[in-house]
């Protein structure tokens, strides 16, 4: 196990939590002021020094940080260590513009390993465990970060990557995995496959680790029920290193935040005031161990909720809610925010598999609105009646959870591209 994995910490009292917090942060602030020009300078802006930063209590004086930010200072601006004490670098895919390359030490590798190694053992994971690690790897922070993760735990670790589910699958009852780790939508995709095949009985599988996109908790239900496992989410960003910043314990009601390594913020995005303890609002993190790519409040655009309540597992570092959705996957119809993870709940709860398209449009000065659905096989029909039937049903239900009107289109099963990696939901034909 590495050495910053450290399981006492994560059962210590609040007060010893909150020491460890203020130590680092005054320090990460020295830190930011000496190596980083780009935030020295935002600091200077705002007459503040380190030395107006003595502990949590003073965060909320410092300057936020965007992703705006990171795209100005792109590549070096923020590099908070020479490159020579630099060793690997990870990146996002760069879909909503430029791409956000983050840095690592050694160091920095050791602290995330050890945050995925708390991850995959909150979902069970010993030593006497296959790990089958089907995220992306390479630039996508994903496969590396449970493949370290799960190294420092001890587990026989598969690195299979994303894509090719005729491998994943033969690993996986030839080796016998018995937790996988992806995105949920592509476990969703393997259940299926796994259940057409008739491979079920060779399955061993005990837990899933699944982050990197949005998922609701209908879907966690569909998967644990199709695959028999627990499922785990997991949460964090290539700016914050990758997955493991948080994680799910088996109370399975919120994610714990390493706090030993990130002070969480709830703020309301359009103030950026600091909001009190249970409100909804922006998460924002501040890294108070990474040395080469030091955040300090960066805003990471996730609607959630932080939670103190004691939880059963034992562990007292702080829960975040699920993301509600994100301010940059909110979609703004008809002046209406509409998040896809509403969506995703009302197919669910109408009995739709989540295959989905949201096709947003606007057509003489107005938008417009459509749901694109396939039918699960049990209830497909191709009765232009009974098809009218269900539209008009999921119409209402739409409706009652958006407030607007969407169109309902219903079609066959396995009409919609299915991914195996993140999935495209939204299509807003107003930005082409
Ligand atoms: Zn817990």
């Amino acid at each position: 196990m590495g050495k910053y994995y450290q399981p006492e910490i994560e059962t210590a009292s609040r007060e010893q939590i909150l020491a460890l917090q203020n130590e680092r942060l005054v320090k990460q602030v020295q830190h930011v002021w000496e190596n980083v020009p780009y935030y020295r300078k935002k600091m200077e802006e705002k007459g503040l020094t380190p030395a107006d930063v003595q502990s949590v209590d003073d965060l909320y004086k410092l300057p936020f940080l965007s992703k705006d930010d990171l795209r100005e200072a792109y590549p070096y601006g923020l590099l908070g260590k020479p490159l020579s004490e630099c060793v690997r670098i990870q990146s996002t895919s760069g879909t909503t513009g430029k791409r956000v390359v983050a840095f690592y030490t050694q160091h920095d590798i050791d602290l995330w390993e050890d945050c995925c190694a708390r991850a995959i053992v909150a979902a069970g994971g010993t030593r006497e465990d296959v790990v089958h690690v089907a995220y992306g790897y390479g630039l996508f922070t994903g496969g590396p970060g449970l493949n370290g993760g799960s190294h420092k735990v001890g587990c026989l670790t598969l690195p299979l990557s994303s894509g090719n589910t005729d491998r994943q699958l033969q690993f996986m009852t030839d080796l016998g995995s018995t937790i996988l780790c992806c995105t949920p939508s592509y476990a969703a995709y393997l259940a299926e496959t796994i259940h057409e095949r008739g491979l079920r009985d060779q399955i061993k599988l005990k837990a899933g680790i699944f982050g990197a996109e949005a998922w609701s908790e209908n879907m966690r239900r569909e998967i644990e029920a199709s695959l028999g496992i627990k499922a785990y989410d997991i949460y964090g960003l290539t700016e914050t290193s990758g997955p493991g910043v948080a994680y799910e314990c088996e109370a399975q009601t919120g994610m714990h935040i390493n706090e030993d390594h990130f002070i969480a913020e709830i703020i309301d995005p359009e103030t950026g005031e600091v909001l009190p303890e249970g409100s909804k609002g922006e998460l924002v993190f501040t890294a108070i161990t990474k040395q080469a790519f030091p955040l300090l409040r960066y805003r990471t655009k996730d609607i959630c909720i932080l939670t103190r309540e004691k939880c059963p597992c034992g562990r007292t570092h702080v829960k975040m809610s699920k993301p509600m959705g994100r301010s940059d996957d909110m979609l703004i119809v008809k002046g209406v925010n509409v998040f896809p993870s509403q969506i995703e709940q009302v197919l669910l709860e109408q009995g739709y598999p989540a295959n989905y398209q949201i096709v947003v449009d606007r057509v003489n000065h107005s938008d417009t609105l459509e749901v694109m659905v396939e039918m699960a096989p049990e209830n497909f029909s191709d009765s232009l009646a009974k098809v009218t039937a269900m539209e008009k049903k999921l119409v209402d239900a739409l409706k009652s959870m958006l407030g607007i009107y969407a169109k309902v289109r219903l079609v066959a099963p396995k009409t919609i591209a299915r991914s195996e990696g993140k999935a495209v939901r939204i299509i807003d034909k107003r930005k082409i």
